[in-house]
């Protein structure tokens, strides 16, 4: 077992930590082409090439892609097919459809400026809490944490925390003390620090204590257990789900609700509900529609579509419904079947792609 401590914030101790990772920081940052802009959009470009994919493969993709597409403007306008073309080997095409759908949008509700709200450009598709945090503290100087796999080894080495990152309870600490530690000022400089410490220091296998900037704080390095940590994340036995879904069509368009939770907040799925043992769903579905204040006739389309995600084994009844009246709201939105401009779970992806109208 590890042992749990507690988090000290004394503030001369923590400016003293800040100041050591950040000297190293400014002497042995690797050199990448991103690193030398400010400009919101470049930077944006480089964390979404990145989220998936290492440092020596992304940079000539990136180099070509801000070449072709210089700025928001220039994105926006190109056809998608030149987008994927650019992007092609990347791998994860769903970022590069993302960066031309946002890019449309920050055109067309922004004037061409990437928003340094993070409600705003938190809500552009493909744009999740790391990337928000990335982009803005590092283009705006906005005091605004990131959390990826690197920061999330080097938190739980540092302060010693017994959580498993991949957790939602785990998550929801590490952001805590993450939120926690970014300095008012040089956000951005402190959260590359980071992220470059668990990339090339404080790696998964055989971190490199002898030469890391916060070795005389580090509590795993204290207890002789850097590599104890992460723990990993317990095994969870897959939980059966029943649900629920209106398929709502009106001219080629089909009505999405965006979503709450963990794991897929700010996704966009057609309206649904999850089904209780036994429940009818019909009337759960109705229920749903008119918390929503949809009007509708609903059918029951006799398919089933099954859908796994993480550990929840999803079985989904598909109904179909005419619309009578959709209010306008927040929530709820109507977008192209054919071309959805919004950022879909992959259950509505399915569902989309399976439906017959
Ligand atoms: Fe990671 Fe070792 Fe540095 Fe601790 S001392 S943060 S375990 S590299």
């Amino acid at each position: 077992m590890v042992a749990a401590h507690s988090v000290s914030f004394d503030p001369v101790i923590a400016r003293e930590r800040r100041r050591r990772l950040l000297a190293w920081y400014r002497a042995h940052a690797r050199a990448m082409p991103w690193r030398r802009t400010s400009d919101p959009y470049r930077i944006w470009v480089s964390e979404t090439m990145l989220q998936q994919t290492q440092v020596a493969t992304a940079t000539p993709y990136y180099v070509r892609f801000v070449a072709r597409f210089p700025n928001v403007a220039a994105l926006a306008r190109a056809p998608l097919s030149d987008v994927l073309s650019h992007w092609s080997g990347l791998g994860y095409y769903r970022r590069a459809r993302h960066l031309h759908a946002a890019a449309q949008l920050v055109v067309r509700e922004h004037r061409g400026r990437v928003p340094d709200d993070p409600l705003a450009f938190g809500a552009l598709p493909g744009v999740g809490r790391y990337t928000t945090g990335a982009v803005l503290s590092i283009a705006f100087d906005r005091k605004l944490p990131v959390l990826d796999g690197n920061v999330a080894r080097v938190l739980t080495r540092w302060y010693a925390l017994p959580v498993a990152p991949r957790d939602p309870a785990g998550a929801r600490r590490l952001w805590e003390l993450a939120t926690a530690l970014v300095p008012m000022r040089g956000a951005g400089d402190w959260n590359q620090a980071l992220m470059e410490l668990g990339a090339v220091v404080c790696t998964p296998r055989s971190p490199r204590c002898d030469v890391c900037p916060v070795a005389a704080s580090c509590r795993a390095l204290t207890l002789g257990r850097a590599e104890a940590f992460p723990i990993a994340t317990k095994r969870r036995a897959t939980e059966r789900v029943r649900r629920a879904v209106a398929l709502i069509e009106h001219r080629g368009r089909v009505l999405l609700e965006r979503r709450d939770g963990a794991l897929l907040a700010g996704l966009w799925e057609p309206p649904g509900v999850e089904l209780a043992a036994g429940a009818d769903a019909g009337a759960a579905l109705r229920s749903k529609l008119h918390a929503l204040g949809v009007s509708a006739t609903l059918a029951d389309s006799g398919a089933c579509v099954r859908h796994t995600i993480t550990h929840r084994a999803i079985t989904v009844e598909v109904w179909h419904a005419r619309a009578r009246a959709v209010p306008r709201r927040g929530a709820l939105r109507w977008v192209e079947r054919h071309a959805p401009t919004l950022a879909l779970t992959a259950l509505a992806r399915k569902l989309i792609a399976r439906a017959r109208w």
